[in-house]
Formats: C-alpha cells, structure tokens, sequence
C-alpha cells in the first residue's frame, strides 16, 4: 500500500508517549520510552531492532503481558478506550479476541496436553460464545486456512504430532480465529527454516489481503521485513529512532543505526553486491545507557553534541521521522 493511501485510512489504534520501566535490585529500568505509533487497518508495520531494543516489551506493554514488576505509562487509544487504564480483566476480552499475539515458539501457546481442537474451539466457545459443533466448523476452516493439509483428520491430534512449521500454522489459525483487528506476530518464523519461512510469511500477507487485520512483524531481520510490511519502524535502547514507509527506509534511511541494519542484512535485489558489514559494539545495557544519543559509542557519524544532548524523535517530512542531530545522512 502507498504511504498516501494508508495516511487516509481511519487509524483503529492511537499509542502515545508508551513508557515502560521495570523495577530492579538495582533500581528502575526503562525499557521503552516515549513510543508514539499509529496503527490502521489492513497495514503492516515492521518493528526492527537488535534484542533488548524494547520492540517485544512496547507491544507486551500494549497488552497488558509484562512482569509484574513492570510499570507502563502513556495512553494506548482503541476503539475508544485506553488499554493502559484497564483491569486485566477487561483485557482479558480484547486480548486473543480483537488483539491478538504470536509468538517465536508456538509452544507458547500451545498447550502440549490438550488436542488441538480442544484449544482452538475453546477460543470461538469462550470469546464468541459459539455452541461446539458452530466451533468445530469454524476451526477447522481456519486450519485449511492456514493450509494444513487434511485439516479434519488432523484436528484431533496433540501438539507434539505436528511439526514445527505446521505448529506455527496452528498457531496463526488459533490467533485469526476470532478475526482480530491486529495481530502482532514476534519473530513468528525465526526458529523455521527458509522455506518453511517463505511460506508463513506468504500465509500472513494473504491473510492480510482477506481479512484487513493490521499486523505488527516484529523482527531483527530488515530482509523479512522488505516483502511484508508497508511500514517500518526501527527501535534502539529502548526508542524509536527511525521510522517510515518501508521503500523509504531500505533506499534511504536516515538514522545511522537503520543504514548499519541495512549494511549487514543481504540484499537479493540490487546488482552491486556490497560487503556484509556489522555494526560494532554491543547494544547498550538499559540499566547503564550511555550519555546524549543511545547509539553514539557506535556511530560512525558521531560528532560533540551527540554525546551530550539525547536528539528527540522529530517528523523530518511527511510519514517519515528520526532521532538524530544530523540533518541528512
Ligand atoms: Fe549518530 Fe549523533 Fe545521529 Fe546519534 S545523533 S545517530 S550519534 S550522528
């Protein structure tokens, strides 16, 4: 979808200024600061980032799924209520109903003792208030859905007799039972191989065409991103520190962290063949974050000001924004 499009779709999420901090022996630690995100139907954004960047934590957040040492601030506007301010009770309704998450290993949310039709008309049965044959139907269309091949004979099985790939299908059928709004998908197909990858991720962006969910692709993987997503957003130390329409981000990024992302993911579609490159260092230690900007002791850009004046996250042209001093890369 082009970026002038998705502006004019009426967003069904509004996340402003989400901090999330968790208390520690050693005091309190921010894991995601001052996230402002809009979210539309039918649209799906990549969330990128090194592990600790806080990309699982700020959509944990928005659920309501953090330890509960954690603390979140901000306002998460959807359907007309801030999911912030409600008990886990209320969540409870919209969580695997209107919102729902997959997860790295299906296992999960798999429940290894329990057949597999069990666990999913228990969904439809309990959100939806279907009768059990009205659930039975309706699961097993969401596995040929999903394309597991003999979805009737196969409904009854445990987890175990699927293999990993089928596990994740089970997985993203039990969480577009209910036709969520958004699907926020982690990692989703990191632990499968590539073929089995292609193919899930070819599932969600059918999935995306026929039933509009907005889908939130969280990743460390810019290259699984490229295909999917209509938008990018790259999160560092806890921030968003770029964001966009993802053609913009892969041709011209303009954070130094996203073209260090980009140097060292393989590009198949370009003729130039660059060397792989990685960023050096280490991502910071949340609990010890560096001086002014979060990225500077690994910036090749890096100049005075960087290491003492934290750059704000500010709207350089129309979709597009980042957290740098430099005006152009
Ligand atoms: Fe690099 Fe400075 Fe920009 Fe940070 S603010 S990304 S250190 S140039």
């Amino acid at each position: 979808m082009a970026n002038s499009d998705t502006q004019k779709i009426k967003p069904i999420m509004e996340i402003k200024n989400l901090t999330t901090s968790f208390d520690t022996p050693e005091g309190a630690v921010s894991a995601v600061n001052d996230l402002s995100l809009t979210i539309r139907s039918g649209e799906t954004i990549g969330v990128v980032g090194e592990s600790g960047s806080g990309k699982t934590q700020a959509f944990l957040s928005i659920l309501k799924l953090i330890a509960s040492n954690g603390h979140t601030t901000g306002s998460v506007i959807y359907q007309g209520q801030d999911l912030i301010k409600l008990s886990q009770e209320e969540m409870n309704k919209i969580r695997g109903d209107r919102i729902s998450m997959i997860f790295q290993d299906p296992m999960t949310c798999l429940n290894p003792y329990l057949k597999i039709s069990r666990q999913l008309t228990e969904v439809l049965v309990e959100h939806q208030g279907l009768s059990e044959a009205k659930a039975r139907k309706e699961a097993i269309e969401a596995l040929e859905m999903v394309r597991i091949p003999e979805a009737k004979k196969r409904f009854d099985l445990y987890p175990h007799e699927f293999s990993g790939g089928m596990r994740q299908r089970v997985m993203i059928a039990m969480a577009l039972l209910c036709k969520p709004d958004i699907l926020i998908a982690d990692e989703p197909t990191t632990a499968l191989d590539v073929t089995v990858q292609a193919q899930i991720l070819d599932l969600m962006a059918n999935l995306k065409k026929d039933l509009n969910t907005a889908i939130i692709f969280i990743t460390h993987d810019l290259g699984v991103v490229a295909g999917l997503c209509d938008r990018v957003m790259v999160m560092y130390g806890g921030r968003m520190v770029e964001g966009g329409p993802v053609q913009d981000i892969f041709y011209k990024p303009q954070h130094p962290y996203t073209k260090g992302l980009l140097k060292s993911t393989p590009r198949l579609d370009e003729d130039k063949h660059e060397m792989l490159t990685t960023i050096p260092g280490q991502p910071p230690n949340l609990q010890r974050m560096p001086s002014g900007c979060p990225f500077h002791p690994r910036c090749e850009k890096s100049f005075d000001k960087c290491q003492k004046e934290r750059p704000e996250f500010h709207i350089f042209e129309e979709g597009r924004g980042k957290a740098c001093h430099l005006e152009s890369l």
